[in-house]
């Protein structure tokens, strides 16, 4: 079918995700038809370099064959196991286990389910449920931050700091979440070091804590580096900080890894390259990079303990909890990511590269600000350097920019008026080369 013939039954029915579907209607879709390894090709037969990884999950590239082949032997084997009733299967076991010991120390326990967004509802359930147990109820609060993407169902939305996100349907957010200010430094504390910055900002979450009052706070719900607010990457003195206030006042550390888990940072988890060891730690997306849905909520054994020592039957889980394909191919994407060193290779040899790729960016008249963490960057739009003065809203001058980048074969993702660049982790130089040099020509046909 011609390209249009598509758009015409995608227009008449198939409803997107973030989308502004009146906007959609005079633009049509691009349809994707295939991906290898950080290219999608769409039906004109265009060539596309993929600078968001799908949507920041396809950290092992498009096209690997291992994990088509592991979802069906799996699929053969055993279709599906429901863990309800006293059940189990190897994949689900043989996973919880191997992302136990590759965790940060404690985290020992793991729950399955679907998509990121119901890895923090279960984070959020288990905190409640957690203080519930330990006798302190009164400790309902959670802190979350602004500018922060935790999904889209009513929780997970409500501890989101993105303010459409409560506009969009629902009472959101609902109660008993509040908002502090994120560390980026470009907005809140251009005028000091990186690492007196990140003590300041940490004190954010303490005068939070002691604005709430210290026995009625839960956790702290936060992204190592925030990437749908931004690319917002704190500095190296901000995450050991938190720790210590958390640790200060008995509060949870909850970290939502969903992107920056599976070697995003530079380093297998973001809790690693910060350096701090979380409650509860939330994977998704590039768990399986993005070939199956799959989504893990890791637990300490003292949360865990708490849950099954006092907790008797745990009223929370989802069908798909732990299902067999996805495990599998999470399994086997882990295997593949080990094997063939591919966090360790991006970090040595892909990050310092893309990191002074960015920096060449400092000089361009539309670019205020540079930022990022591993293979995580973002290159922020602004319509006066010398004030730091943004574009107008209506400009939507990072659509704008990412309309004339798919023009020239990049795919990147504009977050406000950011350009988010994050490619698969098996990118190679020379392609690194060419998603800049597009970035760049993308930004000045917008300028
Ligand atoms: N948490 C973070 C940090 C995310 O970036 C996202 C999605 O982009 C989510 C949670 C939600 O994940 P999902 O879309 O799989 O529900």
């Amino acid at each position: 079918m011609e390209t249009q013939a598509w758009q015409v039954l995608d227009r008449a029915h198939y409803l997107h995700p973030f989308t502004d579907h009146a906007g959609l209607r005079q633009t049509g879709s691009r349809v994707a038809t295939r991906g290898e390894g950080v290219y999608v090709w769409d039906t004109d037969g265009k060539r596309i370099i993929d600078g968001l990884s799908g949507l920041g999950c396809v950290n092992i590239g498009y096209g690997r064959k291992e994990l088509v082949n592991a979802a069906a032997e799996q699929m053969l084997e055993l279709s599906f196991c429901q863990s309800f009733f006293k059940t189990t299967h190897r994949a689900a076991v043989t996973l919880a286990e191997k992302l136990a010991s590759m965790l940060p120390e404690g985290l020992n326990h793991v729950f399955f389910q679907s998509s990121g967004s119901e890895a923090n509802e279960t984070a959020m359930r288990t905190i409640r449920r957690y203080w519930d147990l330990a006798g302190q109820p009164q400790r309902r609060v959670v802190i979350a931050r602004e500018l922060a993407y935790h999904g889209s169902t009513h929780m997970a939305a409500s501890l989101s700091g993105i303010p459409p996100m409560y506009t969009a349907g629902g009472d959101i957010p609902l109660p008993g979440i509040v908002h502090i200010k994120t560390p980026y430094q470009y907005r809140h504390g251009p005028e000091m070091n990186a690492d007196e910055f990140g003590i300041v900002a940490a004190g954010w979450l303490e005068e939070k804590i002691l604005e709430v009052g210290a026995d009625k706070v839960a956790a702290f719900f936060a992204e190592p580096a925030q990437s749908a607010g931004g690319a917002i990457c704190p500095p190296m003195t901000y995450w050991p900080e938190i720790q210590r206030i958390c640790k200060k006042y008995d509060v949870l550390l909850v970290a939502d890894e969903v992107v920056c888990g599976f070697g995003r940072t530079g380093q297998w988890f973001g809790a690693d390259h910060y350096g701090i060891t979380p409650d509860l730690m939330q994977l998704g997306k590039g768990i399986t990079s993005g070939y199956l849905p799959l989504s893990a909520c890791a637990m300490s054994d003292r949360v865990a303990d708490m849950l099954i020592e006092k907790g008797g039957e745990w009223a929370h889980g989802f069908t798909y909890s732990g299902h067999p394909a996805c495990c599998a191919v999470a399994l086997e994407n882990i295997r593949i990511l080990e094997e063939e060193r591919i966090v360790e290779t991006a970090a040595a040899e892909l990050v310092p590269y893309f990191r002074s790729k960015l920096e060449t960016f400092v000089d361009h008249p539309l670019i205020g600000d540079v930022r990022s963490v591993g293979l995580m960057g973002g290159l922020e739009i602004v319509q006066n350097k010398k004030t730091r003065e943004s574009f107008p809203y209506e400009a939507k001058i990072g659509e704008a920019c990412s309309t004339e980048a798919l023009k020239r074969g990049l795919a990147f993702r504009a977050n406000g008026d950011t350009m988010s660049l994050m490619p698969p982790l098996v990118i190679t130089r020379p392609e690194i080369d060419t998603m800049f040099g597009i970035a760049r020509e993308a930004l000045d046909a917008t300028a």
